[in-house]
């Protein structure tokens, strides 16, 4: 690529890192930013630069937010006495976008892989249980995702879970097992919310 301006290789290279996005696609978006409107590429930049300084994991249930709280923990509408964990704030986004939950969420930033080297100790678990230690919820529904990991980490939390007076549910089995939830249709998840059963 000696012929092409180091800065179109440069964006070229950074692209191709992104999830998904072989060396070819990475091309083709490329010169289509060099394409488009200096406007419409710039705002892709801003957007970019806008969402790393200012994006960060609300100190009470580590959504994404703008603020030190996210704009769910910080509506009083929510019902507080309802927790709903999900492994990553997209899975809350796919279940927020599924309009039938009220109540809080805690997001526990992945689950348990010990394949991947990754224990309880690298999610938002003492968080959570501190939460559940100190506040008012009722029920606790296990929203991790119906993959081997998804329910060792769900039953790894029940089990720490036990010492309160709380009933933990889980999400029924709408969804189907190895689903990822962010992919779910919102009508599945709606029923799988309803259909919720005990531990
Ligand atoms: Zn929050």
């Amino acid at each position: 690529m000696a012929q092409l301006a180091e800065s179109v290789v440069r964006l070229i290279e950074a692209l191709s890192k992104l999830p998904g996005i072989g060396r070819k696609s990475a091309e083709r978006l490329a010169y289509h930013i060099l394409r488009v409107h200096r406007t419409e590429a710039l705002a892709l930049a801003d957007a970019i630069r806008n969402v790393r300084e200012n994006v960060r994991y609300c100190s009470d249930c580590y959504n994404l937010s703008e603020g030190d709280r996210c704009v769910i923990c910080s509506d009083p509408q929510r019902d507080p006495s309802l927790l709903c964990v999900v492994e990553q704030p997209r899975d809350l986004m796919a279940l927020e976008q599924a309009g039938v939950y009220r109540g809080l969420y805690h997001v526990l930033l992945g689950r348990i892989a010990p394949l991947d080297g990754i224990g309880p100790d690298q999610l938002t678990i003492e968080p959570l249980i501190e939460r559940v230690r100190n506040g008012q919820f009722q029920e606790i529904i296990m929203a991790t995702n119906p993959t081997v990991e998804g329910d060792g980490t769900a039953l790894h939390l029940s089990n720490l879970l036990a010492e309160f007076s709380v009933e933990v549910t889980r999400l029924a089995r709408g969804v189907t097992p190895g689903s990822i939830l962010e992919y779910t249709n919102k009508d599945v998840l709606a029923d799988a919310l309803a259909g919720r059963q005990k531990w």
